[in-house]
């Protein structure tokens, strides 16, 4: 009787440890996203369409100073690209649904809402629309773009005499919408090498900013910095060492497509497909997916996939999805307190790796590099890397 319990108890075990019970589950995303709603080149039904298509979970349509609202006309470009895109989005979607008019001027549409497309692509766990607008301001000839992904009503973009200024002039519009609407808001700062705008120096004296584009795939936003500017990811490093320092909670990095051409395509084009985020939630919800990355429970990507991430006692450990005939490279970045400068602690070959952080560090963060050529990259040359979000030690933790 004993045996035959402990037996089936086994049996149980075995079944949900096969089963995948406990494994991380993650959601794939793009924040940032533009249509014909500012200058994208596209209709927001096709637009969310070919993502849902590509195995994506959810994406923010993320115009200019605008929400997918109210009545909206767009002129379809003459050029015969837009004009025969326009006719298959009309033999897609039917004269019954394709509102429009044509004159000596063009072809006039109107173009759906977030309201009226919502319906005909989101299903339940499967796909969901965020309303999201890119709060677009600039300074001089200096441009500060901010992504307020879940707005719930539009925000005018707010001036500022500074850079730093005018950064935390909207995030603190953000928080009050936020606040009153009793809505979470997923605030993000982008490309911050956009222009060369944003200093890492800026961002350390903001407060509230919690996420910030460490990949962008638009061709003009110079990602890796050149001989006089930091790369994104040394502004992110930077940053963190002095928000630890004070106290603030960390910067957590994205991978966006900030996609805006939808039928040119090449590293002269800000095309789909360049950058993500995978959300470890519990739901596919905005309440769960905003929660999942505020706790930095989220990787950002540009194709390389994660079975898991955990940190347990201070150790992080990274475990890749491995595809077949590429090559994983695990590398460990951190600081040390008293130096100051962020390194690489560690580099593993392979497709898992830890690394136990001591107490002397201020975080540790992880960045998988693959051998895998990306395709139509953001620039030429690029392989699929991944970045792991920043953890620090826990002084609580055993040894
Ligand atoms: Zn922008
Ligand atoms: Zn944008």
């Amino acid at each position: 009787m004993k045996t035959s319990r402990s037996l089936f108890l086994l049996i149980l075990l075995l079944f949900f440890y096969t089963s995948g019970f406990g494994q991380d589950k993650y959601y794939k995303g793009n924040l940032h996203t533009h249509s014909y709603w500012s200058d994208g080149d596209e209709f927001p039904e096709m637009i969310m369409e070919w993502y849902k298509n590509k195995g994506y979970d959810f994406v923010a349509l993320s115009d200019h100073n605008i929400i997918p609202e109210g009545v909206k006309w767009k002129t379809i470009p003459k050029d015969s690209l837009y004009q025969n895109a326009f006719r298959d989005y009309l033999k897609k979607y039917g004269e019954d649904w394709v509102e429009y008019r044509k004159d000596s001027a063009g072809t006039h549409v109107r173009l759906k809402t977030l309201e009226e497309f919502r319906p005909l692509l989101e299903e339940n766990e499967k796909f969901m629309i965020f309303k999201a607008e890119e709060i677009t301001a600039y300074l001089d000839k200096k441009a500060v773009h901010m992504g307020a992904v879940n707005v719930q009503e539009l925000i005018q973009p707010r001036e500022g005499n500074t850079i730093v200024e005018l950064i935390q002039n909207n995030i603190d519009a953000i928080r009050e919408q936020s606040e009153r609407t009793g809505e979470p808001i997923l605030q993000h700062l982008n490309h911050p090498n956009f222009t060369y705008a944003i200093t890492a120096e800026d961002i350390i004296q903001v407060d509230g900013e919690r996420f910030f584009e460490v990949f962008n795939g638009h061709p003009y936003v110079n990602n890796y910095g050149d001989s006089i500017h930091s790369s994104t990811e040394e502004m992110w490093d930077e940053v963190n060492m002095a928000y630890i320092q004070a106290g603030k909670p960390l910067l957590y990095g994205l991978a966006t497509d900030d996609s805006h051409h939808y039928h040119k395509f090449g590293s002269r084009y800000s095309n789909a497909g360049r950058g993500w985020v995978m959300v470890n939630s519990e739901k596919l919800d905005p309440r769960s997916l905003i929660k999942s990355m505020e706790a930095g429970d989220f990787y950002a990507t540009t194709g390389v996939e994660l079975e898991a991430i955990s940190f347990d006692n201070n150790a992080l450990s990274i475990t890749v999805k491995p595809e077949t005939g590429v090559d994983y490279e695990i590398r460990f970045i951190g600081a040390h307190r008293d130096r100051m400068e962020s390194e690489i602690l560690k580099t593993m070959k392979g497709t898992a790796a830890k690394y136990k952080l001591s107490a002397d560090y201020l975080f540790v963060r992880a960045k998988i590099i693959s051998s895998k050529l990306k395709e139509n990259p953001y620039q030429e040359g690029d392989v699929e890397v991944a970045w792991v979000q920043p953890v620090i030690p826990n002084s609580s933790a055993k040894n």
